[in-house]
């Protein structure tokens, strides 16, 4: 049996007035998904281990079955992996934005969401004037870049700077958890600052500025760690000859990379409401032909809850239904080698909230032939009379994957 896990991402949500005091899954016409948990088996998955943030990154670490707490090296690691950066031992990657500060203020957490292009301008000038045998920047996309530094210590304090807008962004510098870590702090405290007086006469800057748009003048590095140890997917799984990753997401496609798999470039996949579904389910048909696991990985329902856009946000649900689930069931129902189906978000990214919360996400199984249970249709209340009960950890993985027993 093959097995395809569709994914979501932030698609669950809480009941919503406007909504009769329904989910979006709830109200959103979603007659695949329905069927499909009809048809299979149902439940809900703790995604988000005891001690951890409701991160992308550690939701699907999570729904892939990878044990967190031995794994978790931070978004910088999975980053690099996913722009190619293979990191030594001793080295240590974090995220590394390219943020807008004013005055005193930081501004926001991604320059106005700067284009790539541009962005790779600024991070080449830094790689000039800050690299060195010890630091090197590399561009990555939009807001979101790297910063690698040889024998960084981890033992850090960072702040996340999508949690601080309008924060005094001074208070909010690195500060090391141990004495030994001090040295580290330090340095990048000092390539924050220098980044801030090499950027804010920068032409791009003041072409930004004359155009209403805020100028891209701070780095600020976060989520700092080592290459993770991760055991890929088909040690822990050997039905699992070969697997495939689909996602726009750079988090994503970093954790296919230690996972194991293929990750597959679909054009038109942007990761946000205008992705181009029928190009990665076309690409994920592909990779099953071939591949015994695929991981299809969509993010534009995240996104609508970021906004807080119930609208936009039911919208992306049922576009996942029609456009994804619908046409990937019809293609592979009758396949000679059965394909096992399953449909869950990683975490819920309620629109009232506008952020990620982590709460059991309810997720559905099929594949021919597989006893069901009572539940009728897929969202999170039904899903908690599913017959799989609340999983957590390896638990949903090693369901799914021994599904054809
Ligand atoms: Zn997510």
């Amino acid at each position: 049996m093959k097995h395809i896990i569709i994914l979501g991402d932030g698609m669950a949500d809480w009941p919503v007035k406007s909504l009769g005091d329904k989910t979006l899954l709830q109200y959103a016409k979603t007659p695949y998904m329905d069927m499909l948990a009809r048809m299979g088996r149902n439940g809900r998955l703790q995604t988000v281990a005891e001690g951890f943030h409701p991160g992308s990154e550690v939701a699907n670490l999570s729904v892939l079955g990878y044990n967190l707490p031995k794994v978790y090296e931070g978004r910088g690691a999975l980053e690099a992996a996913s722009i190619g950066i293979d990191l030594k031992p001793g080295e240590m990657a974090m995220r590394c934005n390219l943020i807008c500060v004013e005055g005193e203020i930081l501004k926001n957490h991604s320059s106005g969401h700067i284009t790539t292009e541009e962005a790779d301008v600024l991070i080449q000038y830094l790689q000039e004037k800050l690299g060195s045998d010890r630091v090197t920047f590399h561009t990555g996309v939009s807001y979101r870049h790297l910063l690698v530094i040889k024998g960084g210590n981890k033992q850090l304090d960072c702040t996340p700077p999508h949690d601080v807008p309008l924060h005094p962004f001074r208070p909010l510098l690195v500060k090391p958890l141990t004495p030994e870590a001090k040295e580290t702090a330090d340095l990048i405290n000092e390539l924050i600052l220098k980044s801030q007086d090499l950027l804010k006469d920068h032409p791009l800057n003041l072409k930004r500025i004359a155009e209403g748009k805020d100028p891209a003048n701070s780095i600020w590095p976060w989520s700092p760690g080592y290459r993770p140890k991760m055991e890929t997917l088909s040690d822990t799984f050997p039905q699992i000859k070969s697997g495939s990753v689909i996602s726009a997401v750079d988090l994503i496609r970093g954790i296919g990379y230690y996972a194991g798999l293929h990750r597959l470039d679909v054009e038109g996949a942007t990761g946000l409401y205008d992705t181009n579904y029928e190009n990665k389910v076309a690409a994920a048909l592909e990779a099953l032909k071939t591949d015994d696991f695929v991981y299809l990985h969509i993010e534009a329902s995240d996104e609508a809850g970021h906004e807080g856009d119930v609208a936009l946000k039911l919208k992306t649900i049922e576009n996942l239904d029609s456009r994804a689930v619908g046409p990937i069931y019809e293609a592979v129902k009758d396949w000679k080698e059965p394909v096992a189906i399953a449909v869950l978000p990683d975490h819920p990214t309620p629109c009232e909230l506008r952020t990620h919360t982590s709460d059991p996400i309810p997720f559905l199984i099929w594949y021919p032939g597989i006893t069901s249970d009572s539940v009728q249709t897929y969202d999170e209340v039904a899903a908690c009379e599913g017959d799989y009960g609340v999983l957590k950890g390896d638990e949903f993985m090693k369901e799914f994957m021994h599904s054809n027993q």
